[in-house]
């Protein structure tokens, strides 16, 4: 979906620009006086004017909306790749559990869990921003407002799978992992019409009967990170604590009572200054897994 949509606005862009040609073509073809040329060249230049001024305002606008939150622009990802990286590939019926993506680019992949901060800053901030990240959710967390998730999935965010009630996966049978997980997936299908791809398990926490419990509820990957969002620093699990090209950050929907009284765009801030600080780009891991 987020590709149709990337898509059709290029496909939009490139319909105005050929519009536009079109135009000043069919005025100088039909034009027999020399008084129409002027006007046609005229409106080429309009045309043109038109095109790079455009781009300068999605520029400008980007930075203006980086300098509103404090940030400096981070680098801008590469198009997502025709064919996705490799990934393990399931062994024993269950599902591969990945922490990162195989690349060599300088992308990184931001994801937020659970769901209990609901907010509205945070739905300004990432639309203005246009920053891609993966939300895993917990029915338990959000169902006191399904509502507050929708814009963010229509700027194109994935929503993916986190459990019904956020349980320690390996402390439950086999029987009562599936009835979590696939639960969960009946739910958000449910709430947002999508049915999601990608299981984080609660506290990173799984076992053998996890992976086969995501593989028979229809998921396709377990996904864990490198990197954990704190308030203001970030866990990493390498000890060279830097990020690294596909890794994947950890970060939750919690707001003040949870952060020390920082919000959640504060923290969002901080996160994207750590990236940004390391010349990472962020992109879509859905576009990636
Ligand atoms: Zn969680």
């Amino acid at each position: 979906m987020d590709r149709r949509i990337r898509g059709a606005a290029l496909a939009c862009l490139l319909l105005t620009a050929g519009l536009a040609t079109g135009c000043t073509t069919e005025s100088r073809a039909d034009s027999s006086s020399s008084s129409a040329a002027p006007d046609a060249s005229a409106s080429s230049e309009r045309a043109g004017r038109g095109e790079a001024g455009a781009r300068a305002d999605t520029k400008s606008s980007t930075a203006a909306a980086y300098r509103k939150w404090g940030l400096k622009p981070l680098a801008a990802p590469p198009a997502p790749p025709a064919t996705k990286p490799s990934r393990p590939t399931a062994e024993g019926g269950g599902v591969p559990v990945i922490s990162e993506i195989p690349t060599q680019q300088e992308i990184v992949f931001l994801t937020f869990d659970d769901g209990a901060e609901k907010d509205p800053k945070f739905v300004t901030m990432m639309r203005e921003l246009k920053i891609p990240f993966t939300m895993f959710l917990t029915d338990a967390a959000i169902r006191a407002d399904y509502g507050y998730f929708k814009p963010l999935q229509h700027l194109g965010d994935g929503v993916q799978n986190h459990t019904l009630t956020h349980p320690n996966l390996r402390t439950l049978g086999a029987s009562a992992q599936k009835r979590e997980i696939c639960g969960q997936q009946t739910k958000l299908k449910a709430e947002y019409g999508t049915t999601p791809r990608l299981l984080r398990p609660p506290y990173g926490n799984w076992n053998e009967d996890t992976r086969a419990a995501a593989a028979s509820c229809g998921l396709e990957a377990i996904v864990l990170w490198r990197e954990s969002m704190q308030i203001t620093n970030m866990q990493y699990q390498r000890g060279d604590k830097k990020l690294h090209p596909g890794d994947i950050i950890l970060a939750h929907f919690r707001g003040p009572s949870e952060l020390k009284g920082t919000t959640m765009t504060e923290m969002t801030a901080n996160l994207l200054r750590h990236i940004q600080e390391q010349g990472f780009a962020v992109a879509r891991l859905e576009d990636y897994l």
